[in-house]
């Protein structure tokens, strides 16, 4: 288990004494700040939060307290006072997509005129570009194709690392890698055998959003939070770290945050292989689920659930702010909340953007914003590898549209 935080996991509560697994009635395990107090005492001093525990202090900690603590509890995972960032660029290498998912603007059904995939010389332009740019990986993702290989995934994973070895391949999700089940056959084990092989570096974890089936299952048609977890369960055994993410605003009810965290720390406790929590907020512009919920989840919403989520996964080691969806001030923000990492400059990005998520940054403004907020800024790689101090590429000191 990974766990840098310094605290006693002999101390630590039973996490499942009050969660609503079983019957989604989970209620918070207080509703006064001051007895949140005491739950923010408890955490400090190292015990485990309860799932109910971290419903409570979403709802009714008073927010300076829950703040600093997020904060105390940052320093102990990360007393180096480095705020890492990556430069990379998302390759979506296809917009195909068998799934229907009410809150995204991405996709295109199998024979739409606007659906396209990227040809391989078009991957390792955009490749060779990011090198160029001063990029250190990839984050790619695209629909559930219905009928791509998994040569094509292998061989194109094998093309980018025979030209450029040291280049990160963080790829596919777990919704993805799920779908590749029934296009090609194989097992879990025999799909992420071969994709390692062929230079799969990690995973990231795109299409979590609430692990909770009683929402999920309104919201997309494909993968259950059983098949999400399983697919990183199995990564983690083969070595192959993760990341998770959380997705809020969907309409679902605020205990479903709370077992979705707990979901993801139970997974932690077994297999150590997420590397970071990245919870972000959805954005309704251009999909069918903004037609019903056209309004974005308040910053300091978002806030109050980056701490909790700091305080609670007290196995996971990063937690990383989404400047994207919430600006670059609420990003500045979040590195005194709790998160130690402000994500991608991202040369590119075609899904969230395309959903109304319009903040731009470059590198220089994401060093900024660290700096501003008190931090020394490290570069890392998509696997939260620090890479080595290096000037700020011009080109990644401008707009990049
Ligand atoms: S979120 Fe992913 S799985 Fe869902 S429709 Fe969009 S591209 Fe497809």
């Amino acid at each position: 288990m990974i766990d840098k935080s310094g605290l006693d996991p002999n101390a630590r509560a039973d996490s499942r004494a009050q969660t609503c697994a079983a019957g989604g009635n989970l209620l918070p395990s207080c509703e006064s700040a001051a007895e949140c107090d005491k739950i923010l005492q408890t955490a400090l001093a190292g015990t485990r939060i309860s799932t109910a525990d971290a419903l409570a202090l979403a709802l009714h900690a008073d927010e300076e307290t829950l703040f600093a603590t997020a904060n105390q509890i940052r320093e102990k995972f990360h007393p180096d006072s480095i705020v890492t960032y990556v430069v990379d660029r998302n390759i979506n290498y296809s917009n195909i997509c068998t799934s229907v998912c009410s809150f995204c603007a991405f996709y295109r059904k199998p024979g739409d005129p606007e659906g396209y995939l990227l040809s391989l010389d078009e991957i390792h332009e955009k490749v060779d570009e990011t090198i160029a740019l001063g990029g250190s990986g990839t984050l790619m993702q695209g629909g559930l194709h219905p009928d791509l290989p998994l040569s094509w995934y292998t061989q194109m994973l094998r093309s980018i690392k025979e030209r450029h070895p040291e280049f990160y391949l963080h790829c596919f999700s777990p919704t993805e890698i799920h779908a590749f089940k029934s296009v090609t056959g194989l097992d879990l084990e025999q799909i992420l055998s071969q994709l390692k092989d062929a230079g799969l570096d990690s995973i990231p974890g795109g299409g979590g959003e609430i692990l909770v089936d009683a929402i999920r299952k309104r919201r997309r048609s494909s993968c259950s939070t059983d098949e999400w977890l399983e697919v990183s369960a199995t990564a983690h055994r083969l070595s192959i770290p993760t990341t998770a993410t959380m997705m809020i605003g969907l309409g679902e009810e605020t205990w479903m945050r709370a077992e979705h965290l707990q979901r993801i720390r139970d997974l932690q406790d077994q297999t150590g292989g997420f590397i970071s929590f990245i919870p972000w907020t959805f954005q309704p512009d251009n999909t069918a689920l903004g037609r019903k919920i056209p309004n974005r989840v308040p910053p300091r919403e978002y806030s109050r659930w980056l701490a909790v989520s700091r305080i609670f996964l007290d196995n996971i080691e990063n937690l990383q702010v989404s400047w994207l969806t919430v600006g670059l001030e609420e990003g500045r923000l979040g590195l005194r909340r709790g998160a130690n990492d402000i994500g991608s400059v991202m040369i590119e990005e075609n899904v969230i953007s395309v959903a109304g998520a319009d903040h731009k940054a470059t590198e220089v403004m994401l060093r900024e914003t660290i700096e501003q907020a008190g931090f020394r800024p490290g570069l890392r790689n998509a696997g939260y590898r620090r890479l080595p101090d290096r000037p700020v590429p011009i080109s990644t000191g401008k707009e990049i549209d």
